[in-house]
């Protein structure tokens, strides 16, 4: 692919990324208003000034499962976006080929090719009986 097309391409998942960013700190913010703690209120007022690190550490003790969800995908959504800033988006973390587009189309924080995926979910189906 040239390089132009990339980039373009590129440019285009990290879109998708910050609007994903911006939806789960608004969802983030959702679930931390249902919490009856005067710490996490205070993280809750200055949310939107927290990186994700700090946010993640922050909120490290939050038992929440859906403010655990919320800060997973966040940190999935972050470290692509670090990604694209590095020129590292878009390759496979195993064969380090460009992940297929409908592969991050399907999920723009995806780390793996198809090939590579199909693996890694196979060794963790199996992974039981191969350390046996
Ligand atoms: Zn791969």
């Amino acid at each position: 692919m040239a390089t132009k097309q990339l980039m373009a391409k590129i440019e285009r998942f990290k879109k998708t990324l910050e609007s994903e960013r911006q939806l789960l700190i608004a969802d983030l913010a959702m679930a931390l208003h249902a919490v009856d703690s005067t710490e996490v209120q205070r993280v809750l007022q200055k949310l939107k000034t927290l990186s994700c690190d700090e946010i993640v550490d922050a909120l490290a003790d939050e038992e929440s499962q859906e403010v655990n969800r919320i800060l997973n995908r966040l940190r999935a959504v972050d470290a692509s976006l670090a990604q694209t800033e590095l020129g590292l988006y878009g390759f496979c973390a195993d064969c380090e080929k460009s992940i297929e587009t409908d592969m991050l189309q399907r999920d723009a924080t995806t780390q793996r090719c198809y090939a590579c995926d199909q693996i890694h979910k196979h060794v963790i189906k199996n992974n039981k009986r191969i350390l046996l």
